[in-house]
């Protein structure tokens, strides 16, 4: 078995039945995916829009992808036809692109909204506060081709775990509070994607159900 399959077996075998693995594949080749592939590996996780593009092309069909990464608004267009899930949604202009590129496709995209909570500074991602008065004041049943499916973030990268463990605990809040104001019905919107390959145990303890891991799996990346 390679090293790859052992490392996806090794990572799956932590996970409960409610957490999926995103596995993380954004500068790894091809050969590489196809050994996750083999492992029984389905979902992938990319960054870069023709790079995702270009797997895509390349690998089985019945691969589900995700794009994980800053998403500009004038490439929504590009992975719209067949991506599973857009993880990092952060903006009402990109959301009504999606769903102007999900209607000329006649398919609903799956889409997370990304929260911001980490210590780093970074223009991705709505504030906690943002959030709250964006569903307060948008109704999101003007985009019926994007289908919001829950939230996103990143904890700080730092050595502290219980710096790490707060900030999952306020992605679920946020998580719980945003089901309550705007998706009390929608059954839709039940997913919490945080935890990468440094905090993903953390993660799962804090009610993650998409794990994003790379380089536990992959090893180091070359860029
Ligand atoms: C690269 C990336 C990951 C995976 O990071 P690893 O530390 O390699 O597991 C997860 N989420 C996002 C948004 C990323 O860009």
């Amino acid at each position: 078995m390679s090293i790859i399959a052992e490392n996806i077996h090794f990572i799956q075998a932590q996970l409960p039945s409610h957490v999926q693995l995103v596995c993380v594949s954004k500068y790894h080749s091809i050969q590489a995916i196809q050994d996750a592939y083999a492992a029984g590996q389905r979902i992938f996780g990319e960054s870069k829009v023709q790079e995702m593009n270009e797997k895509q092309h390349l690998l089985p069909k019945d691969i589900h992808w995700h794009f994980i990464g800053h998403l500009q608004s004038n490439k929504v267009k590009y992975i719209v036809p067949y991506v599973s899930l857009i993880h990092a949604v952060d903006s009402d202009s990109l959301l009504k692109e999606i769903n102007k590129q999900g209607k000329k496709n006649n398919r609903i995209v799956n889409c997370l909204l990304q929260v911001h909570v980490a210590k780093e500074q970074t223009k991705f991602g709505f504030s906690p506060d943002e959030l709250t008065t964006y569903l307060r004041t948008n109704s999101l049943k003007q985009y019926p081709y994007a289908n919001i499916c829950g939230i996103m973030g990143m904890a700080s990268n730092t050595d502290d775990q219980n710096q790490i463990r707060a900030e999952f605990q306020l992605l679920k809040n946020i998580f719980q509070q945003a089901k309550k104001q705007s998706f009390e019905n929608d059954p839709s919107f039940q997913h919490l994607s945080m935890g990468m390959s440094g905090d993903y145990q953390i993660a799962i303890e804090e009610g993650s159900t998409y794990v994003r891991v790379g380089s536990s799996i992959f090893g180091p990346r070359l860029h």
